[in-house]
Order: C-alpha cells, then sequence, then structure tokens
C-alpha cells in the first residue's frame, strides 16, 4: 500500500538541474497546490521564485520518475499566487496524484524536521545537514539528530465473522474503526498491539499477523498494522480515550474511515474476506 514504487528517495540535490522539478511548498502544513476543475497539482517548474513567492529551507527529497523533488516552505501570511490555495494534506487526498500525495506526505515531515532542529538539543550550537542520511549532525558535539518518527500499532481484531470496532472521543459523530495506539519504548509490536487491545477494550488476542505500513503525516506516526484474532474477555471500554466499542459484522456496519487510511485498508480486507464489497 502506498508504495511510492516511481519514486526513489534522495538526500543530496542534484549539482546542475536544467529540467523543472516538483515543489512541495508548505506554510506549516498547509501545501501550494493548483486548483484544476476537477483536481489539484502541485507546482512543476524551474525555481519557486517564478511563483514570486519567497521560500525558505530547500529539503531535496529524490525523484519521481526522473523529475526532482524539493519540500521549502513560505513564510506564515504568505498569499497564494493566483490559482493555487494552501491546502492540508487530508483536503488534497484524492485530488492530488496519489504518487505525489504521498511525496507531500514526506514533505511535510521533513520541512517541520527542518524548522524544528536548527540547533544541538545537547550544546545549542547550529546544525549542519549530513549528506550521507537524513539526519543533521552536531559539529561541535556530534550528536546526531534524525527526523522524528512516532510508531504506532493499528489492529483489526476478529472473532468469527465478527470484527471488533470502536470510537474515539475526537472522532466524527458516528464513525468507528479498528484500534491504534503509539509503541511504547522497549516494547515489540506484538507486545503493543496486545496491550493496546487490553488497555483501551478489555478483551486478549492471539494469532497476531502483520498486515502492512503506511506513512501517517498527521504529523510524523508510521502505522504499522497487523490482524489478530479474539481470545477471550468482555468488551470493557477504557472511557479515557474509547467512549464506544462493539462486534459489528459485514453487513452491519457504522460509519468507517476514509480510503486515504490503513484503517480502512484492514477494514475492506474483512469486508472482502466475508465475500462483501465496500463501493465508498
Ligand atoms: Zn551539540
Amino acid at each position: 500500500m502506498s508504495e511510492n514504487r516511481k519514486f526513489i528517495s534522495g538526500i543530496v540535490p542534484p549539482q546542475e538541474r536544467s529540467a523543472p522539478a516538483w515543489w512541495f511548498i508548505f506554510m506549516i502544513d498547509k501545501l501550494l497546490v493548483h486548483q484544476e476543475p476537477e483536481s489539484v497539482t502541485v507546482p512543476f517548474l524551474i525555481d519557486p521564485n517564478e511563483l514570486g513567492l519567497t521560500v525558505m529551507g530547500k529539503n531535496y527529497l529524490g525523484q519521481l520518475d526522473d523529475r526532482h523533488c524539493y519540500a521549502v516552505e513560505v513564510a506564515e501570511g504568505t498569499l497564494p499566487p493566483a490559482g493555487m490555495t494552501f491546502e492540508g494534506l487530508r483536503q488534497v487526498y484524492g485530488r492530488l496524484d496519489e504518487n505525489l500525495f504521498w511525496i507531500a506526505a514526506r514533505a511535510v515531515q521533513i520541512v517541520d524536521w527542518d524548522r524544528t532542529h536548527q540547533f544541538c538539543g545537547r550544546c545549542g550550537a547550529p546544525l549542519r545537514v549530513k549528506t550521507t542520511e537524513r539526519a543533521k549532525e552536531c559539529p561541535k558535539c556530534g550528536l546526531l539528530h534524525f527526523p522524528r518518527l512516532a510508531p504506532a500499532i493499528i489492529v483489526l481484531v476478529e472473532r468469527g465473522k465478527e470484527l471488533l470496532l470502536a470510537r474515539s472521543r475526537h472522532f466524527m459523530p458516528g464513525m468507528y474503526s479498528v484500534l491504534a495506539g503509539f509503541v511504547e519504548p522497549g516494547e515489540s509490536l506484538e507486545e503493543a498491539v496486545v496491550r493496546e487491545v487490553r488497555e483501551e477494550v478489555g478483551i486478549s488476542v492471539k494469532d497476531i499477523k502483520y498486515f502492512g505500513s503506511q506513512p501517517w503525516p498527521f504529523p510524523h506516526s508510521l502505522m504499522i498494522g497487523f490482524t489478530a484474532t479474539y481470545a477471550g474477555g468482555n468488551i470493557s471500554v477504557d472511557d479515557s480515550e474509547i467512549e464506544d466499542a462493539g462486534w459489528f459484522t459485514a453487513d452491519n456496519l457504522p460509519r468507517i474511515p476514509g480510503k486515504i487510511s490503513i484503517a480502512r485498508k484492514l477494514i475492506d480486507w474483512f469486508i472482502d474476506k466475508q465475500g462483501g464489497r465496500l463501493t465508498s
């Protein structure tokens, strides 16, 4: 899923470039996009100065089909050029080409990391970008600073023809999803699955199997998906995070997350297995 097969990540930009490149231009976490009737796209230019914008912090991302990609940012309050808007990534999903979308999901995290890692957290010296890996190095004390990445597990628990769905307090009204939570230091992914399910709904699970993973740039998670089988216990909701949870069948589902998410891919996988098919 979301495998950018045509995208090759890179750190060192080309020394000379005469062809246009894709520019992922952010104002904080909002992406600058061209508005087209049914879709949006990102600027494809020699230089973003062509748009009359003052950009900061140029980060090279790599190549999409031999076209170079850069992430930059503009100051807060910058007005978009004519025919363009700044939009959140969730809002452009489905309207921006899928490959460009997932590069934008990288770009927003690189830009955020670059902005928030200007100085060494140990000695305060200005950091230097490394050219051998996606990292910054302190020239004074040598400490390495990598982009932040928070791993989180997400798990579909099945019980025969039923799957477990829960409602978090911050979901849209009526929406249910599979369980998810951040991995704690020192914990394996499988241990995180067992703990999250127990903490959130009070049941135990077995047969934990890897499903797939997905970057989730809100703001810097990596979702690692699993399936698991119910092993015992009754649902008892942890009311600090979850307000309701229950067993659902493929033909009796509540409102579920959109296709951008690995949550939805897990649910679709289960529905397919039951011989059903969701259309939207
Ligand atoms: Zn230092």
